[in-house]
């Protein structure tokens, strides 16, 4: 028997071990201190004990302070497997916090008591992210027991506040700590979808606006007294709605594979029907392709206000709520490689590229030149009630990562 066959046989039979260390993450509620929790260091204990039990010896932990806490402090943990070359280490990074379980009435049964039914498994966290976590440790797991060096260095990374900033996760270790090289594979098994084909290596950019459009105040039987904010606005924004015609470039890995620049928010203007407002404010949410440098869209901006101004007689001002862009990691890279053949090999499909609308954790690693791919089978109920794990997505995935380990 092949080697890797070994470890997948392993794998199978570790079916009820990886659902008992769901249902213990599961029973130990990690929420972060702004969504009322008490972080994840009694979730992070739990972790070390399996650790322990499993024969992961070299664990390190890194914990940042957080006096919101009871422990005072969110732990971020990292296992590592030597493997055969130092030169590259094969991250895996999973997140120990969750989301609230939301209105309690839509769940069929307790999140914090995980339940089988069927091939599946029910509770908060069990996907997002328990699913990959637990994955990854009996992919190590097994690779040690049927002793297999991996082709590099494994470090299973498992960090905090995920879901509320990272500040306390990977924003902080990037700051404070030189874990990761320039040549290193990087997995972030958080994101997907249900035939496991998605591989994600590109997020768009996102600018976040806010136009506010200043006119005059009037009596609306006599307009010609005032400046009616709300039609100059509205020219405006949709001027902006019509900037993807002028961006056009497009990207296939994406989905729509152009940039996008749509209105969003609107603020109330005046109470009243007989009144022409004199202050209109509107949002916009952008999603920018890679490629297109953010500034020259802002100037651009500058550009059309200019003429609204002049058309209209009006003041319009912007400001930039949020603004963040990363570059993609490039589809040839090593890691991409690996998964695609660990994916045919274990599930028998092909991989894709892909990219996002945008905003996932791996945009932090990518901004500082890490190269991060996204990936994992699942089903999206991520935050959802009744939040599942398809229990053969779990095995499979843990396959995959230790196929990727184990090296050609
Ligand atoms: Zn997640």
């Amino acid at each position: 028997m092949e080697n890797i066959e070994k470890v997948f046989n392993l794998i199978n039979k570790k079916r009820d071990e990886m659902i008992a260390l769901q249902k213990d993450l599961s029973a130990i509620p990690a929420l972060a201190p702004q969504n009322g929790g008490d972080g994840e260091w009694e979730k992070s204990k739990k972790l070390l004990e399996w650790l322990d039990n499993m024969g992961i010896s070299d664990v390190e932990l890194i914990n940042v302070p957080d006096e919101r806490v009871s422990s005072g402090r969110r732990p971020n943990i990292i296992a590592t497997i030597p493997g055969k070359s130092e030169s590259r280490t094969f991250w895996i990074m999973t997140h120990l916090d969750i989301v609230p379980p939301g209105d309690i009435k839509l769940w069929q049964t307790d999140p914090y008591k995980v339940i089988k039914k069927g091939d599946r498994l029910y509770g908060r966290g069990v996907e997002d992210n328990q699913q990959s976590m637990v994955a990854s440790l009996f992919a190590a797991s097994s690779i040690l027991e049927a002793d297999i060096v991996p082709a590099y260095t494994v470090k299973l990374l498992f960090v905090s506040d995920e879901e509320t900033g990272s500040e306390y996760g990977i924003n902080y270790l990037l700051r404070n700590h030189n874990l990761f090289r320039q040549r290193d594979l990087i997995l972030v098994p958080d994101g997907g979808n249900p035939e496991g084909s998605m591989i994600e290596i590109a997020e768009k950019s996102i600018l976040w606006l806010q136009f506010r459009t200043i006119g005059r105040q009037c009596h609306a039987s006599m307009p010609e007294h005032g400046i009616n904010a709300f039609v100059a606005g509205s020219d405006l924004v949709l001027r902006l709605n019509k900037l993807n015609q002028e961006y056009s470039i497009k990207n296939p890995i994406f989905n729509p594979p152009i940039s996008t620049f749509t209105p969003t928010k609107k603020e109330a203007n005046v109470p009243n029907v007989n009144t022409i407002p004199g202050d209109d404010v509107f949002y916009l949410d952008c999603r920018i392709l890679p490629s297109i440098n953010l500034d020259d869209v802002l100037q651009r901006f500058n550009e059309i206000i200019e003429d609204v101004e002049q058309k209209y007689g009006v003041e319009v001002s912007f400001s930039v709520i949020q603004r963040s862009s990363s570059p993609p990691t490039p589809g040839d890279t090593p890691l991409v490689q690996s998964l695609k053949i660990a994916l045919k090999t274990v599930y028998g499909i092909s991989g894709n590229e892909m990219g996002i609308g945008g905003g996932t954790v791996a945009a932090h690693l990518r901004k500082r030149g890490f190269e991060t791919v996204v990936w994992s089978k699942i089903d999206e109920t991520a935050h959802q009630p009744n939040e599942y794990c398809i229990i053969d997505n779990m095995i499979g995935d843990s396959k995959v990562m230790a196929k990727i380990m184990a090296g050609r």
